[in-house]
C-alpha cells in the first residue's frame, strides 16, 4: 500500500487565491492501493464532459459515481473552482509510460492527477480556468516538488504518458495559440515555471536615510553602521584610525543607515569610498 497522503492539498490550493471546494472525505480518499507510492509527476487532463456537467455534478461523478472512482486528485471547473477530491492515489492516468520517472503503467500510484473541465472537442478554455490550472500546478510544485522529488519538467499531459490512447488536454487555449490542437506542454510548463519562480524584481530605489548619532564613549571618532534591520551584522567603530569591534548592539540601536560616519560633534557625515578603502582593519 502506498504511504504518501497529500494532506495539505486544500491549504495549497487556497494559496492560489481561487475558490476551493473540499469534497468531504478527501483526506482519506484513494484507489484501492492507498496513498501514493511516490509523487514523481503531475498530470493534466480534460474531463471530456459537456459544460452541462461542470462543477458539483462532475465532482460527484469523479468521487462517488465513476466505476473507477476516484478518477482525480483534484478538479478545476470552468468557473473556476478547485475541487479537492483525494489525498491518496487515484485512477486518473491508467496504462501508459514509462514517462521520465514514472514506470510503465504506474502513473496512478506515482503521480498526481488533475482533471480540468472541458469537452475536449473544441470548447475554448476560459482564461480564468487556465490561469487557475497554472496557479494550482505551480503551488503544488512549490509545496511538493523539491520535497518529494519532482521538477517542473515532470509535469505532463495525459497524451504524453499515453500517446496512443489519449489526446488530453486538447482544445483552444493559451498553450497552443488557441488552435484546435493538443496543448503545447512546453508552453504550459513554462507558464508554470514563470508562476512558480517569478522574475526577480528590480532593486527598489535607495531611500534617503536619517543618520542618528550614537551616544559615544571614550575617544571614538567614527562608527560603522551595520545595525539596521535591513543590514544586520557586526558593528565596528573606528577610533583614531583603528577599527575595533563594538562590544554590544547598544551602540547601533538607533541606527537607520549603513556606512562609516565621521564624528564631527555637530553632526555625523558619511565617509567617502576612498576614505573607507584607506582605513586599516584590525582583526
Ligand atoms: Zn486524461
Amino acid at each position: 500500500m502506498g504511504t504518501i497522503w497529500l494532506t495539505k492539498l486544500a491549504e495549497v490550493a487556497r494559496r492560489t487565491g481561487f475558490p476551493v471546494v473540499e469534497v468531504p472525505g478527501w483526506q482519506s480518499r484513494s484507489r484501492s492501493s492507498g496513498g501514493l507510492d511516490t509523487f514523481h509527476g503531475f498530470s493534466e487532463h480534460h474531463t471530456a464532459e459537456s459544460p452541462m456537467m461542470d462543477g458539483a455534478q462532475s465532482s460527484n461523478y469523479q468521487c462517488f459515481n465513476a466505476s473507477a472512482k476516484p478518477i482525480s486528485n483534484a478538479y478545476v471547473s470552468r468557473v473556476p473552482k478547485i475541487y479537492i477530491h483525494a489525498a491518496g492515489a487515484t485512477n486518473t492516468s491508467g496504462a501508459g509510460g514509462p514517462w521520465r520517472k514514472i514506470p510503465l503503467n504506474a502513473a496512478n500510484s506515482n503521480s498526481f492527477g488533475l482533471e480540468i473541465g472541458n469537452n475536449g472537442t473544441g470548447e475554448v478554455w476560459p482564461v480564468d480556468q487556465q490561469l487557475c490550472v497554472v496557479a494550482f500546478t505551480a503551488e503544488m510544485y512549490l509545496e511538493y516538488g523539491a520535497a518529494l522529488g519532482w521538477s517542473i519538467d515532470d509535469i505532463f499531459a495525459h497524451f504524453e504518458y499515453a500517446p496512443t490512447r489519449k489526446i488530453d488536454p486538447w482544445g483552444p487555449s493559451m498553450f497552443n495559440d488557441y488552435l484546435r490542437t493538443k496543448w503545447n506542454m512546453n508552453t504550459f510548463r513554462e507558464a508554470v515555471r514563470q508562476k512558480a519562480i517569478p522574475p526577480v524584481p528590480p532593486e527598489p530605489p535607495t531611500t534617503p536615510v536619517t543618520l542618528t548619532w550614537v551616544a559615544a564613549t571614550g575617544d571614538q571618532d567614527m562608527l560603522e553602521f551595520v545595525g539596521s534591520k535591513d543590514h544586520p551584522g557586526p558593528t565596528r567603530w573606528i577610533s583614531n584610525g583603528q577599527v575595533r569591534t563594538v562590544p554590544t548592539e547598544a551602540y547601533c540601536r538607533n541606527i537607520t543607515a549603513r556606512g562609516l560616519v565621521r564624528n564631527t560633534l555637530e553632526k555625523p557625515t558619511l565617509l567617502t569610498d576612498a576614505e573607507l578603502a584607506g582605513l586599516p582593519v584590525v582583526a
